[in-house]
C-alpha cells in the first residue's frame, strides 16, 4: 500500500489535521457551511442558504420520517413502510436532500471541510432529540477501508462524534468502529430500489469484540444522506442480530418520495 496514503488516512493524522483546521478557523474568519460565505459568528450558514433548506418538520411519517403534505395524525406511516416495514424503529433526517443542500452535502463529503461537522451535527440533534435521549449508544454507517483511504474521513462518523457531545454528560458515548463494511460494495448513485437492497445485503457486520457494547443497547445508527434506506436497514439488520434492543437512525438529509398515504 502507498505509504503517504495509508498514513494520511491513519487516525493519529486524521486527528492532527483536524486539530490544525481547528486552529486555522481560530484564525481564519467563520464562513458559510454552504457556500462559503464569510460569517459573523461560526458554525453557521448565510442570510442566503438557511431559507433554501429544506428543513423536515411534521407532518411525517412515524417510522420512517418521510414528510406528508398535510397532517394525518402522529401515528401516520407511509405506503413503504407499511407494505414493507424497515428493521429499524425510527428514522428521521434533518432536511431534503435537494438542490439547495447538495452543495453543503457534497462539500461536507467530498471536499474535505471537516469544519463544517459541528453546523451540520447541531441541525441533526435538533431534528432527532427525541431519538438522542432514547440512545444508549451511537454507531456511524462504515466506509468500506478501501474508500476511507481514498475519502480520509468517514463523514457519518464525524457527525456521531458531534452527536455524542450533543446532550453534555448525558451524552452516549460513540462506537466508532462497531459496524464493518466487509465488502466494497459499488457507488448506489445509479441503481434502482431494488437493486440497491441486493447491493448492500449481508455487507455489514459487528466487529466481534464490540458485540458487547451493542447486546441489549437502544442504537442510534447515523448516517449522512438517506436515499432508499437500503444502507441503515442493512446495518440494523446487522445490529439487531447482534442483539442490539432498537435501532433508531438518524441523518443529516433524505432523499424526498412522494408517498401513498394510508390513514
Ligand atoms: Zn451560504
Ligand atoms: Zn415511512
Amino acid at each position: 500500500m502507498d505509504r503517504s496514503r495509508a498514513l494520511a488516512a491513519h487516525p493519529v493524522t486524521l486527528r492532527l489535521r483536524g486539530a490544525l483546521r481547528l486552529a486555522v478557523d481560530a484564525i481564519l474568519p467563520p464562513r458559510c457551511a454552504s457556500c462559503g460565505e464569510t460569517l459573523a459568528e461560526p458554525h453557521g450558514l448565510c442570510a442566503q442558504c438557511w431559507p433554501n433548506l429544506a428543513f423536515i418538520s411534521h407532518p411525517f411519517c412515524g417510522v420512517c420520517g418521510v414528510p406528508f403534505e398535510y397532517e394525518v395524525g402522529q401515528r401516520a406511516l407511509c405506503a413503504g413502510c407499511i407494505a414493507d416495514p424497515p428493521e429499524y424503529t425510527r428514522a428521521r433526517a434533518a432536511f431534503i436532500y435537494d438542490d439547495a443542500s447538495r452543495p453543503l452535502i457534497l462539500r461536507f463529503k467530498h471536499g474535505d471541510e471537516l469544519h463544517t461537522a459541528p453546523t451540520l451535527g447541531r441541525l441533526m440533534a435538533r431534528a432527532g432529540s427525541t431519538l438522542l435521549t432514547d440512545t444508549d449508544v451511537i454507531v456511524p454507517v462504515p466506509l468500506h477501508r478501501t474508500r476511507l483511504l481514498a475519502r480520509r474521513y468517514n463523514q457519518a462518523l464525524e457527525l456521531a462524534r458531534v452527536l455524542g457531545g450533543a446532550l453534555g454528560d448525558f451524552s452516549p458515548p460513540v462506537v466508532p468502529d462497531a459496524l464493518i463494511r466487509k465488502r466494497r460494495t459499488p457507488s448506489q448513485g445509479h441503481l434502482s430500489r431494488a437493486a440497491r437492497a441486493r447491493n448492500v445485503r449481508g455487507a455489514f457486520i459487528i466487529r466481534a469484540d464490540r458485540r458487547t457494547s451493542i447486546a441489549g443497547k437502544r442504537v442510534l445508527l447515523i448516517d449522512d444522506v438517506i436515499t432508499t434506506g437500503a444502507t441503515v436497514r442493512a446495518c440494523a439488520r446487522a445490529l439487531l442480530r447482534a442483539g442490539a434492543q432498537t435501532v433508531d437512525v438518524l441523518a443529516l438529509a433524505r432523499v424526498e418520495c412522494a408517498p401513498y398515504i394510508h390513514f
